[in-house]
């Protein structure tokens, strides 16, 4: 196969224009071109007035080692390289043991899916309910009922992601394809086709639940092993070796091969793995708060007269800001035409996050505008200090909230001008069970207060109205990432806890559904290859 890239269409192309475009560039008749599909389709929104689409298309040609000789100085013309997915092992016949993975977010369900079909039937332990019953919890928590501390936006089947935006991009080096595997099982799971080729693809929630549904059915079909309520307690650690761990419900189980996949809200957890001596160390994250303002004015000013066109959606928007406090602001987990909601795993905390539905129909784009924090300036001393900063935030949002889960919110004009909020504009918050207006300047340190000060401005300056005095902040923003890292060498094993491999967001190495399921595989393949080579050596 050749591939193509870097073909440009205007935005409202007809259906033949594509084909032109192959035949103009290769300069070859209809006949030679046996036929194509779009590998990627991005979209240059630049000039508003004349968007264009980028594709990069795979083609079955004839005479392909031909062109590609005629075409060799030309970098878009090239072998399309193979993405597809290779098993790295096959489990024996008889297994002398069954691995272990712990939680099933998209890093333990990707760890999980690869061991099942590599023949390993994993046991795969997650401290919350199967998804249909904490889609109860959660929606049942946002609607005034009380948290669940089990199960709720950050604990049960599918992880942190599921009722999220569930934006499936991310920038990290994936020389080996493995982000196709990831989404090639999310369409066998019953996501749109879409996503194996737009540039920013996302799921919503809804199909998210019924997409991880079925992942956990296929699971199950080849001989894994699920157990909800399963939460592990204690780890076996011998010599240095991971052996086995304890359940809550105080039944063990042995393994010499777990993967640690617990996401970052796991507090209680790496208090756990930290007093059982596994390595920790504590690493950068951010705080801050959400922004809500209405999608149509982004949608202008992004996309001009092309706002609502279906090809291109609702809008979406990155920013960075370096502050004259020489700290960072950037906006994070954007969520276009979706809802703030309340993300909270542990009673008496208020914390915020996004999502939204695959339409993105909602009424407001939301996202988190965050400052950059790290151990050595702002939690010094102890591995866990990030954890400590986090509750205590949480806990002032709560308080300043109201001590009901109302979540603590500001006009942007007021908090630009530092005072207290006491009536809504045009922006009607989505936050639910609801907000407690107020001054914000309550629940975030100084120096974050002044450098989102400085960064609104700055952002209205690329988005015209992003710093309009009705728009909305509602927080605290606190889980951007874990705060933790638990180190692990090139054999993806502890560094000081043999068989255990710290893998996902949770444990430093991802950040995002899909980095989140790349390490599971990546993971799942080390683990792997791992128990085969202590299987020869018996
Ligand atoms: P998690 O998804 O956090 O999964 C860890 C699992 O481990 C949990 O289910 C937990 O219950 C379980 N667990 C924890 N401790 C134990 C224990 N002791 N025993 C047993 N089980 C345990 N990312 C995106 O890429 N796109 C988005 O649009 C997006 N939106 C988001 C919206 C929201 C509301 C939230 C909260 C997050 C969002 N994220 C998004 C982030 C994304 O969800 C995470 O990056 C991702 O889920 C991390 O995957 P993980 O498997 O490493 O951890």
């Amino acid at each position: 196969m050749l591939r193509l890239t870097e073909i440009k269409l205007p935005l409202n192309h007809d259906e033949k224009a594509l084909t032109a475009a192959i035949l103009s560039k290769l300069q070859i008749n209809a006949e030679q071109l046996h036929s194509f599909t779009v590998f990627k389709r991005g979209f240059d929104a630049r000039k508003k007035t004349d968007i264009q689409l980028i594709y990069t298309l795979d083609l079955e040609v004839e005479n392909e080692a031909q062109l590609l000789a005629t075409f060799a100085s030309d970098q878009h013309v090239k072998p399309s390289p193979d993405t597809s997915y290779k098993f790295v092992a096959r489990a024996p016949a008889e297994l002398a043991e069954r691995p272990i993975v712990i939680g099933l977010g998209p890093c333990g369900l990707f760890a999980g899916l690869l061991l099942a079909q590599m023949g390993f039937k994993p046991i795969i332990l997650e401290r919350g309910k199967e998804v249909r019953e904490r889609t109860k919890d959660t929606f049942g928590f946002w609607r005034g009922k009380a948290l669940n501390p089990e199960s709720n936006v950050q604990y049960g089947e599918g992880g942190a992601g599921t009722f999220s935006d569930g934006k499936l991009y991310s920038q990290v080096k994936d020389p080996k394809h493995y982000g196709r595997k990831v989404m090639s099982e999310f369409v066998a799971a019953g996501a749109p086709e879409e996503i194996m080729y737009v540039s920013k693809p996302h799921i919503g929630t809804f199909k998210l639940v019924a997409m991880v549904e079925k992942m956990r059915a296929k699971i199950i079909e080849l001989g894994g092993e699920i157990r909800f309520s399963s939460k592990v307690e204690k780890l076996h650690i011998d010599n240095g070796q991971l052996t086995g761990l304890t359940l809550a419900s105080g039944e063990q189980l042995h393994s010499k091969h777990v993967v640690l996949a617990v996401g970052h809200s796991a507090r209680d957890t790496f208090q756990m793995l930290y007093d059982q001596g596994v390595h920790i160390e504590a690493k950068p994250f951010s705080i801050g708060f959400r922004i809500e303002h209405e999608q149509s004015m982004i949608d202008e000013c992004r996309f001009g007269p092309n706002a609502g066109n279906p090809i291109l959606g609702a809008a979406d928007y990155k920013l960075v800001h370096h502050c004259s406090n020489n700290r960072t602001v950037y906006s994070f987990c954007m969520c276009p035409g979706g809802t703030v909601v309340a993300a909270a795993s542990e009673p008496g905390r208020v914390v915020t996050n996004g999502m939204s539905q695959y339409s993105r129909h909602e009424r407001n784009a939301n996202s988190a505008i965050v400052v950059g924090i790290d151990p050595e300036r702002d939690y010094p001393g102890h591995p866990l200090a990030g954890i400590a900063l986090q509750r205590q935030l949480e806990e002032q949002a709560f308080k300043v909230g109201g001590e009901s889960y109302h979540a603590p919110a500001q006009l942007i004009g007021d908090f630009l001008k530092g005072r207290a909020s006491a009536g809504l504009g045009e922006v009607k918050p989505s936050y639910t069970p609801g907000i407690t207006l107020t001054d914000l300047t309550q629940v975030l340190p100084d120096f974050a207060i002044a450098a989102i000060r400085e960064a609104i401005p700055a952002f209205d300056r690329q988005i015209k109205g992003f710093a309009k005095a009705d728009g909305l902040l509602t927080g605290v923003e606190t889980r951007t990432s874990s705060p933790i890292c638990i180190k692990r060498g090139s054999d993806y094993q502890s560094i000081n806890v043999r068989g255990l491999y710290p893998a996902g967001e949770g444990a430093g190495y991802a950040g995002g559904i899909l980095s989140a399921g790349i390490d599971g595989i990546k993971v799942a393949e080390a683990l792997a290859l791992a128990m085969l080579d202590a299987d020869s050596a018996t």
